[in-house]
């Protein structure tokens, strides 16, 4: 008898072993883990990048009140600590927060799952004589920004064509980040899709850039670039998601208007990213 129960009690202590590898034990019950899928994805795909319209005061309550949260939120002039800038985390990344609302991105809905939200605090716009006047971005807050971006870019893989503003996954409610935002100075940086001037240059093909373009035509690759397009749309929700592309792309003026030159960058961002 003896000879039987100690090899068996010593199997049941190896397999009780804290440090087995692979085997986690979770208090009540234990995970093997030591066959991983091969497809597994991070839940993370997109950047959402906003601006609050506030100063960080109210931003900051009003992110951590009930309705409304985001993973970051960086100040105008971030204090420092120890020779660094601070910036705020409100939600952790592994959880979802509620920044995007109602929100389409090349083919998916709900934003807000499949994101990390950073809100930047900007005042947004004020209406001077009938038209929208932005606040602009101090440099030590986009440069704390570049560095929190390609963070998350690089722990999630996220791809250029999905660093988008508000205003891009959301174009008929939001602004946000606007038009001073410096897409292109981060893609510079290797934050974000930009496109490539010779390919536009190609595609504008020698037209004027404001000349006008059938808005159908413009729409459908906009639609392919990953914009949401309706064909019941109205008039003024058409021009809102060309603004959007604008404020995005070709931010010197995003009047929502069908030219030559938003349809040559659309086209060269599509050729550089392809279809979402
Ligand atoms: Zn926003």
């Amino acid at each position: 008898m003896k000879r039987l129960v100690w090899p068996l009690m010593l199997a049941a202590l190896l397999a009780g072993c804290a440090g087995e590898k692979g085997i986690v034990d979770r208090g009540d019950y234990k995970v093997d883990t030591r066959r991983q899928a091969q497809a597994a994805y991070p839940r993370v795909k997109v950047l959402v990048i906003h601006y609050t319209a506030d100063d960080f005061d109210a931003s900051l309550a009003t992110l951590t009140d009930r309705n409304v949260s985001s993973h970051y939120l960086i100040p105008a002039s971030p204090p420092e600590k120890g020779g660094k800038p601070v910036i705020w985390q409100l939600v952790p990344e592994r959880d979802l927060a509620w920044h995007a609302g109602i929100s389409y991105w090349r083919g998916a809905t709900r934003i807000n799952d499949t994101s990390v939200g950073i809100e930047l605090e900007n005042r947004g716009w004020q209406n001077v004589a009938g038209q929208k006047r932005f606040a602009p971005f101090s440099a030590p807050q986009i440069d704390v920004l570049a560095k929190l971006a390609r963070d998350i870019i690089q722990r999630y893989q996220i791809k250029p064509a999905n660093v988008v503003a508000h205003s891009d996954v959301a174009p008929q409610r939001k602004d946000d980040p606007g038009p001073l935002f410096p897409w292109r100075a981060l893609a510079a940086q290797g934050i974000g899709a930009w496109p490539e001037p010779d390919r536009v240059a190609f595609y504008l093909a020698g037209r004027s850039a404001y000349a006008p373009v059938e808005e159908g035509s413009l729409l459908t690759l906009l639609e392919r670039y990953g914009y949401e397009v309706k064909p019941e749309m109205t008039d003024v929700q058409r021009k809102r998601v060309i603004s959007a592309f604008q404020m995005h792309f070709r931010p010197t003026r995003y009047d929502g208007i069908a030219d030559a030159e938003t349809e040559a960058i659309a086209q060269a961002l599509l050729e550089k990213y392809g279809q979402g």
